[in-house]
């Protein structure tokens, strides 16, 4: 088995050098063309003066430079950091001055974003020698004080193997920024043994094969596509169809045309997939499709119902976060649960559920979940006071708060900061938003709690699907039947679109702050 994620295009390309692992547009690229631009790759950037330990942005979209970059950036022992091009310049600059890369690159072919990005950083070309994976553009730090213009000489920087006393169960892999629905994105270091662990037991629980072509939509610039989609399919030699952005549109035109047999995706972009697949069934068909699966955010019964009855098979559900790099359960292929549950545990790790005072819960009791195993990460970077309160003794501390059934599955109730305290009873906005949900013009909905004096009220937030008028008042009525009194929101906005981070998942630190800013 490989030690390293730069190693897995090469062992398949070892037996199978022709078959496709990676199609974007009209590029395709097999295991070994792969392997060869990953190989070109690190040697230029090796040329460019990256040395061990370096931090290399890169600014994009789903494609294929993207891989070759992030794999020949880990071949020299540097650390790629992945940053979503639709994020604004000054998040981007924020993440920027945290991790001080050497360099930053920019995926222009693939986004729009990025090349608005390039621009406003003035970033040169870089012209990228023997393979086509589509242009490129860098800048240099001028807050990082190793100079670029000085590059080694050409025989210092023939691509030898790694130093070979790099240990890759703590060589960090991929810099990743969480999504920052609580607060400020915080740096994760995620190890080659981290990312390969997921890897396997991505491909293994889901079955992937040789012939699957899994559907790449969620960003590899976040922790579940990078590992869960990207190397897992890499791994069991599978074929990555990239997607820069998610459309309904481009999803069924891929489905129809491409043999896609896997789609994994946020709850909202099942929901917002099937809204237009029923209303437009003259462009759904989908006959390689085999597996469906949803993780990142809670999925509420609703729309696990409606999926299933829509795609014909069980929506299966995952949940992680990115310091568990990022799966901890997941549903299996034979047992497809009928509720909203996450799954067992994955194989390979431990788990707990632990009180507010430290003690162990059993029997069904909701506590906050705690996890232990070869997915956990080496730390926060730059902030070893967040890492020790995060992880003790090995054990990471979620900050959700779950239960498990008597099957070992895992039921996700909320983050222990989400939970609301409303007239001295807990409130959990996923029951709300379960509530919410379940009402036919809802595309989705999120609640959170506002502060009052000596107690919280509950604020809820909806996106009404395409064309509909309901008003605040149906809402109100809706839950008013449906939820005790002390359960009820206290005020309902409709909104245009609720605000997500560029992987779809709902941003509720960002629908806080309206009501934080405005008052
Ligand atoms: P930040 O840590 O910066 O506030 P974040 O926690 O949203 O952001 P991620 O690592 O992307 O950053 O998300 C992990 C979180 O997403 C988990 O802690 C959990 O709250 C939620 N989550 C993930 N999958 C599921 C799921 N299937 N069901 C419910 N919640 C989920
Ligand atoms: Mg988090």
């Amino acid at each position: 088995l490989p030690k390293r994620i730069d190693e897995l295009p090469a062992r398949i390309a070892q037996r199978h050098p022709t078959a496709l692992a990676l199609i974007e547009n009209h590029r395709h690229l097999s295991y070994a063309d792969l392997r060869d631009a990953i190989d070109t790759m690190a040697q230029q950037l090796r040329l460019m003066g990256v040395q061990e330990n370096d931090r290399i942005m890169v600014i994009n979209e789903n494609c294929i430079a993207l891989i070759v970059l992030m794999l020949a950036i880990t071949r020299l022992n540097a650390w790629p950091l992945p940053v979503n091009a639709r994020l604004t310049s000054a998040e981007i600059d924020r993440i920027r001055a945290h991790a001080n890369p050497l360099l930053s690159i920019y995926t222009l072919e693939a986004s729009p974003s990025a090349q608005q990005h390039a621009q406003h950083d003035h970033a040169q070309p870089l012209d990228c020698v023997a393979v086509d994976i589509g242009a490129l553009a860098f800048t240099k730090a001028s807050l990082n004080p190793r100079s670029l213009d000085n590059p080694l000489r050409l025989h210092e920087a023939l691509p030898g193997p790694q130093n070979p006393h790099t240990d890759a169960s703590q060589q960090c892999a991929a810099l990743l920024y969480t999504t920052g629905t609580t607060g400020a994105p915080k740096g994760v270091m995620l190890s080659h043994h981290n990312l390969l662990f997921i890897a396997a037991v991505s491909s293994t629980l889901r079955r992937v094969t040789a012939s699957d072509v899994v559907y790449a939509v969620l960003p590899i610039s976040h922790v579940y596509g990078l590992a869960s989609v990207c190397l897992g399919t890499l791994f069991a030699g599978a074929s990555l169809r990239l997607a820069p952005r998610f459309s309904p549109e481009s999803v069924c035109d891929a489905l129809a045309h491409e043999s896609i047999t896997i789609l994994q995706g946020v709850p909202a972009m099942h929901a917002k997939l099937i809204e237009y697949a029923q209303t437009h069934p003259e462009r759904w068909h989908a006959p390689q499709l085999r597996f469906v699966y949803s993780g990142g955010a809670p999925l509420d019964l609703t729309l696990k119902r409606r999926a299933e009855a829509f795609y014909g098979m069980p929506l299966h559900n995952g949940y992680g976060m990115t310091e568990s790099s990022p799966t901890i359960a997941q549903t299996r292929l034979d047992l497809p649960p009928a509720d909203t549950s996450v799954g067992p545990p994955i194989p390979g790790i431990q788990v707990r559920i632990v009180g507010l005072d430290g003690a162990l819960l059993k029997n069904g009791k909701v506590g906050e979940l705690w996890v232990q195993g070869p997915n956990v990460m080496l730390g926060y970077y730059r902030d070893p006071l967040a890492t020790q309160n995060t992880i003790t003794k090995g054990w990471l501390k979620t900050g959700d708060l779950a239960r498990q059934d008597e099957n070992h599955a895992l039921h996700i109730v909320g983050r222990c900061t989400e939970l609301i305290i409303r007239a001295g009873f807990n409130v959990y906005p996923a029951e709300i938003e379960q509530v919410l949900n379940s009402h036919p013009d809802v595309m989705h909905s999120a609640v959170v709690g506002r502060p009052l004096a000596s107690d919280e009220e509950i604020i809820a937030f909806i996106e009404l699907k395409p064309g509909l008028h309901a008003t605040p008042q149906t809402f109100a009525n809706w839950c008013a039947a449906r939820l005790a009194p002390y359960k009820q929101p206290a005020e309902i906005h409709l909104l245009e679109a609720l605000p997500t981070a560029p992987s779809g998942k709902i941003l509720k630190r960002a629908l806080q702050q309206r009501f934080t800013d405005g008052n």
